[in-house]
């Protein structure tokens, strides 16, 4: 059961509350939730009367979710969660663009690609500082001067930043420069740092693992909503099937409906790192957008074939600016808009 306090509860009033239900044998979690205390009950405790409760003093209303994700799901929050970075809305009839380099590598580099994404349209600009890389021996990223940059770059453009945060231990340093936690395919599951980015009370952007199923992403997005951190957007990026031979992974094109119907969250789709190959960037675009993705993380680089990372993937300027005309006319067929 959850039990939703009134906006007005008193803290003596949620302690009551609190004192009843754990007499009854329960656990307690206690979150807040859009100005409202919220206290979810787990374990094994004796039946609850949720008349009796929705009749204490301070308490609002009270409801079972049965699913595992209880905070993410539509049944806690019918209606669809918007929130704004920067003055940017996520969420909503408006599709959000983010772009930019998989990496930071330069001034030059980094300065080129936010001015360029900025005039085709994008909303905001991605770029990681710290890189998760299957080889130890590929470029790991420029650290906190890639921050610096990126900091820069925002300063230059206007443009909110999406940046990487791979390990708890530097959310801090992260946070100071970022509007956006990106968690990485690879750290969907590293509960720690879900614990950290909840506290930072930061928005995220929340990739799905590549071999996660749907409920598993959504329990990562519980981790940080339990924090009462509710500023999340997950990420569809591909996953590992039987056939990655031409594609880098497989866009799991049903997710991004079936999330719209099971989370009140907002849902990216990343067809970069769900293709690695840019031929297809556009045409997964598309489809996510059709199958009703909220926005878009599209990788670009002034010059791919010399990109440290994901060059094979990056879209130049001059092709991103073509993407996000085929997503207006596909966003108008959807009854969506760009703003
Ligand atoms: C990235 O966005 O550059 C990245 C490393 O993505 P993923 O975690 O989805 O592989
Ligand atoms: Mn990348």
């Amino acid at each position: 059961m959850i039990i939703l306090m009134q906006p007005d509860a008193t803290p003596f009033q949620v302690d009551n509350v609190l004192a009843f239900v754990q007499s009854k044998g329960w656990q307690t979690c206690v979150t807040r939730s859009s100005g409202q205390t919220v206290i979810g009950l787990q374990g094994n405790g004796q039946p609850l009367d949720p008349f009796y409760i929705g009749q204490m003093p301070g308490v609002a209303d009270t409801m079972e979710v049965t699913e595992r994700y209880k905070l993410a799901s539509r049944a806690f929050r019918p209606t669809s969660t918007t929130f704004t970075v920067r003055g940017v809305t996520v969420g909503g009839n408006g599709l959000t663009i983010i772009a930019g380099p998989c990496s930071v590598e330069s001034r030059a580099q980094l300065l080129e690609t936010a001015h360029a994404v900025r005039e085709a349209g994008a909303h905001m600009l991605r770029g990681g500082a710290f890189k998760p890389r299957t080889s130890p021996y590929s470029f790991q990223g420029l650290g906190e001067k890639g921050l610096e940059l990126l900091a820069e770059a925002r300063a230059a453009t206007g443009l909110p930043i999406v940046t990487e945060v791979m390990s708890p231990h530097k959310v801090a340093l992260v946070a100071i420069y970022a509007d956006v936690l990106q968690i990485g395919a690879r750290n969907m599951q590293n509960f720690d740092l879900l614990n950290a980015v909840g506290e930072a009370q930061r928005p995220v952007l929340l990739k799905r693992g590549p071999s996660a199923t749907v409920e598993d992403l959504l329990m990562a997005a519980e981790y940080i909503l339990a924090h009462g951190n509710d500023r999340i957007m997950l990420c569809e990026r591909g996953i590992r099937t039987f056939d990655n031979r031409f594609t880098r992974n497989s866009f799991d094109v049903n997710a991004i409906p079936v999330l719209k119907q099971l989370t009140h969250l907002p849902v990216i789709a990343d067809p970069s790192h769900a293709t690695g190959v840019r031929r297809y960037v556009q045409p997964v675009a598309l489809a996510a957008i059709a199958a009703g993705a909220d926005g878009l993380l599209v990788e670009v680089h002034p010059h791919p074939e010399q990109a440290l990372s994901d060059g094979d993937q990056s879209l130049t300027p001059e092709e991103f600016a073509r993407l996000v005309a085929a997503v207006r006319q596909m966003a108008a067929a959807v009854e969506r808009s760009v703003g």
